[in-house]
């Protein structure tokens, strides 16, 4: 466990707009990942794409969580054009989506505990049974949907306590999942708290991923937009994202 600790290098980071986003690979995010758990104290990990930058800009408070997150993944194709065009560019998408799948793995191989927080009720748990056929040593110690009252907030947060996770993962949509996990965070007191958006809705099957030719073609968004038409909105950000890198951005 200590070597874990003392190994630890400073991550390299890309500035978008000011918002600063690690350019780490997939391995990279989960070795730190493991090292956060190592150290037992808790930690903040946020993937971030083209709209969180934009909703940084515009929300003080996410701004401040994401220059103080111990890791900032890259993900998206529009987020992955700007870190080229910046000349600061990332080695590859690390989306929640995949970083989910990998951490349900290295559960199941090294024992890590998850909890699962957030969607719909009975989705989270739906992902935890799919995600438990394929590995079926993975301890996912809990799932609760992300529908509570603030009167039932401290009763799960003695739920999640008690279950000791590794990591929760929290899939309550951006910002509000990096906001409960930091405003909780001392209470909840858990190693790695990552905030995973629709995550388990693609492992529950309510909405299906697109084929890795559309993922890498950079056309994910156009897929998610004809599943979800209510995704306009993140949509039409992203022009918006590309004017303002291409107007603002310094070119390094
Ligand atoms: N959600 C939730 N609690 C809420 C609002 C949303 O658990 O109060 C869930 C919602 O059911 C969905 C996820 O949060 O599973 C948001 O998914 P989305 O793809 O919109 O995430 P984003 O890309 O905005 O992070």
């Amino acid at each position: 466990m200590e070597s874990a600790v003392q190994e630890r290098i400073p991550l390299e980071t890309a500035t978008i707009l000011g918002v600063p986003i690690h350019r780490v690979r997939m391995q990279e995010a989960l070795a730190a990942m493991e090292r956060f758990i190592a150290e037992r104290t808790p930690h903040l990990v946020i993937t971030a794409d083209a709209n969180a930058v934009l909703i940084a800009l515009n929300d003080p408070e996410f701004h401040m969580l994401i220059q103080n997150a111990d890791l900032i993944t890259p993900d998206g194709a529009g987020l992955l054009w700007a870190g080229r065009y910046c000349r600061q560019p990332f080695p590859e998408r690390v989306s929640g989506v995949d970083l989910v799948w990998h951490l349900v793995r290295l559960s199941h191989e090294r024992g890590y505990r998850l909890f699962f927080l957030g969607a719909a009720p009975s989705v989270a748990e739906r992902a935890r049974q799919n995600l438990l056929q394929q590995f079926p040593n993975a301890q996912i110690v809990g799932a609760q949907h992300g529908y509570f009252c603030p009167d039932e907030e401290s009763a799960l947060i003695q739920q999640i306590r008690e279950a000791q996770p590794d990591v929760l993962l929290v899939a309550m949509g951006m910002p509000r999942q990096e906001k409960w996990a930091h405003r909780h965070r001392e209470a909840l007191g858990v190693p790695v708290m990552i905030g995973v958006g629709g995550s388990f809705d693609v492992y529950a099957g309510v909405v299906k991923r697109a084929p890795k030719w559309l993922q890498n073609s950079g056309l994910e968004w156009l897929w998610r937009l004809i599943q979800d038409p209510r995704k306009i909105r993140k949509v039409r950000n992203l022009p918006r994202f590309a004017w303002r890198v291409l107007t603002q951005a310094p070119r390094k």
